[in-house]
């Protein structure tokens, strides 16, 4: 697996690029909802496609499903993943599918093409990002910048066509999803809650190993812990993360713990930046109680995330000095 760093690179168009069919993993966590994974384990997959820094994470998105109908929270990185998602539920029965988008990065809006004559919901902001990065989805540029050169571009750049902004609440008969417009990883990400189960669907305001912290919230890093304290307020008894170990969702999922090792993380950035080991210190060290618990576990490619989240960080406060947060 070719080591990727969090940094533009230049895009290869000359690649011819071998097809591919998803090893996708698929868990009912519920009745109505189902996960469908892919990656980590991606040693099968053709050369282009390792280099992805999602399929070395793991990637997954979820389907809550009543009878013919189901809303599919996010739609995944390449077409290869929706489609399969999409013959999946067809045979399971399901005739009208909604799309959530919880945020405008492609590995969760590639496959809206599929559905563009559908209901797809996100925040207002996602739909203004995605609008006004079309060009880069587009042609695959979005993922040179974030070091992968191969990214084929997405099908067709499909927008949300209803949006919100703040809290909007569906049901899908009996069940009551409430989306919650959260200030954590990208401008306009959501989380999910479904009251019934106590079930959080977090998008990627959690990661196992740790959050991707992008410029814009790590130039708001308070306005981003005071966010996590909300989320982490919700009364969820089963997280569910859209980069994960495959196991622990499978398996009942992550408690809110999952989101306290968040900000203990954030709270380790914050404390330590001016320490003179800030950048080398290895990612272990930042996240020692989550690990010793179980809530974490190391996943060698978050080694990229981390070494992003604290050189965004030096390059912001070096000169601005440390933010005041409350503990
Ligand atoms: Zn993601």
């Amino acid at each position: 697996m070719n080591t990727v760093e969090i940094t533009h690179v230049a895009q290869d168009k000359t690649i011819e690029r071998a097809p591919f069919t998803p090893n996708m993993r698929v868990a009912n966590l519920t009745d109505y909802l189902i996960c469908f994974y892919d990656g980590r384990d991606i040693a099968s997959y053709p050369d282009w496609l390792q280099s992805n820094i999602d399929m070395q994470l793991g990637v997954c998105c979820y389907v809550i499903h009543r009878g013919d109908k189901a809303i599919i929270f996010d739609t995944m990185l390449y077409k290869e993943h929706i489609l399969w998602i999409d013959r999946f539920i067809r045979d399971m029965g399901i005739r009208h599918v909604s799309v959530i988008n919880s945020h405008w990065d492609c590995d969760h809006i590639a496959g809206n093409f599929l559905y563009k004559n559908s209901d797809i919901i996100s925040t207002s902001t996602t739909r203004l990002k995605i609008e006004s990065n079309a060009e880069l989805f587009r042609t695959g540029e979005i993922w040179a910048l974030a070091g992968d050169p191969y990214y084929p571009g997405v099908e067709e750049v499909v927008l949300p066509n209803r949006t919100f902004d703040g809290r909007m609440t569906l049901h899908l008969d009996d069940i009551e999803i409430e989306l919650i417009e959260t200030f954590v990883h990208q401008f306009g990400h959501l989380v999910a809650y479904l009251p019934k189960d106590k079930i959080l669907l977090a998008a990627d305001a959690c990661e196992d190993t740790v959050p991707f912290n992008t410029m814009a919230m790590t130039s708001e890093l308070p306005l981003q812990l005071r966010t996590y304290r909300q989320i982490a307020a919700i009364p969820a008894e089963r997280v569910y993360p859209c980069h994960g170990r495959f196991d622990v969702i499978a398996n009942g999922g992550y408690t809110q713990d999952f989101t306290e090792a968040m900000i203990a993380y954030n709270l380790q950035l914050i404390d330590r930046m001016d320490s003179g080991d800030f950048l080398t210190d290895p990612l272990e060290s930042f996240i020692e109680p989550a690990l010793a618990r179980g809530t974490l576990a190391l996943h060698e490619p978050y080694r990229a995330l981390h070494a992003n989240n604290v050189n965004l960080i030096h390059r912001i406060y070096g000169s601005r000095g440390k933010p005041i947060v409350s503990r």
